[in-house]
């Protein structure tokens, strides 16, 4: 019989609302549990998000930080090395925090853009979370997940969506979409 505990590679992905939110639902439901939580935000940046201040009042068992500086102009020549400097960056504290055995669960939110934008190798990142520390459970959020790492994952979801306030012309509401 497989193991009772295991480090599980979960992916929130598709066109609707609710895999960021998720994410950090369930990071909320680890914290509950004790376990230690952190939060890097690929390409996130410009925007001010509630969960920033929500999370700080955790203190340092659950942790959120925006790695991005929003706006990402996308698309081959026209990303800006800047961008791709700050998703290297981000990945390179990723994967260390993925094995500094200081975390329990790590959420890399918005990290499947960064693939899809081919600002990150997913082969580089598959590697990386397949030999990772056995115990460490790890989100990843974001549309068009790259079927490499929805191949490895044990929990994949996605979203899809039925209809949106934005449809109809109502712009981001606080609480809502940040
Ligand atoms: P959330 O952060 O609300 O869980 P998400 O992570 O599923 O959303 P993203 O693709 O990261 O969605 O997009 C972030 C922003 O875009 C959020 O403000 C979200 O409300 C908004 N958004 C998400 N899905 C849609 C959609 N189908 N149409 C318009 N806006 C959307
Ligand atoms: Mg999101």
């Amino acid at each position: 019989m497989a193991d009772a505990r295991k480090g599980l590679l979960l992916i929130n992905t598709g066109p609707g609302k609710g895999k960021t939110t998720a994410a950090l639902g369930t990071a909320l439901r680890a914290v509950g549990n004790g376990m230690k939580v952190l939060v890097l935000q690929f390409l996130k940046g410009s925007w001010h998000y509630g969960e920033l201040d929500a999370v700080e009042a955790f203190g340092p068992n659950f942790v959120l930080k925006q790695m991005g500086r929003g706006f990402v102009k996308v698309g081959g020549a026209e990303t800006d090395p800047e961008d791709t400097r700050l998703v290297e960056a981000a990945w390179a504290e990723a994967r260390e925090a993925i094995y500094s055995g200081e975390w329990d669960m790590v959420v890399l939110d918005e990290i499947n853009y960064a693939i899809s934008y081919k600002m990150l190798d997913p082969v580089v990142v598959a590697e990386a979370l397949r030999n990772r520390p056995e115990m460490v459970h790890v989100i990843l959020t974001g549309r068009n997940a790259h079927p490499l790492l929805v191949e490895m994952a044990d929990t994949v979801t996605e979203m899809r969506e039925v209809k949106h306030a934005y449809q109809k012309g109502v712009l981001a509401q606080r609480g809502i979409e940040y």
